[in-house]
């Protein structure tokens, strides 16, 4: 159990770095910009209180939204703009499954 919520952290967490680094910061920076590091700050708070933890996938395919509505909008955003470079280094089933989602609502 905690080794998923620790999990699913590091992944938020790369996933808003290299959305930052690419979308943000055009040097190579350590530190996320305040925006994102907001971001993941939320991310990080709904993850380690996140009832669901255990059976669910990504909080992005969660039936609880408990993301609000702005932060799941950027959340959103970043994981289009990561998704596709993660899923070769972390090849997370439930990665794949909230990107089939999202391509799917776009259809
Ligand atoms: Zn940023």
């Amino acid at each position: 159990m905690q080794k998923k919520r620790q999990g699913e952290i590091q992944l938020v967490s790369q996933m808003v770095e290299l959305y930052c680094r690419g979308k943000h910061q055009r040097l190579y920076n350590k530190k996320l910009c305040h925006e994102c590091q907001g971001l993941l700050d939320y991310a990080r708070l709904r993850i380690e209180h996140c009832p669901f933890i255990e059976s669910k996938t990504f909080c992005n395919t969660c039936k609880v939204h408990c993301y609000a509505n702005q932060m799941r909008q950027k959340i959103k955003e970043v994981m289009r703009y990561s998704g596709p470079h993660m899923v070769f280094s972390h090849p997370f089933v439930c990665i794949r499954h909230a990107f089939s989602t999202l391509s799917q609502k776009q259809k």
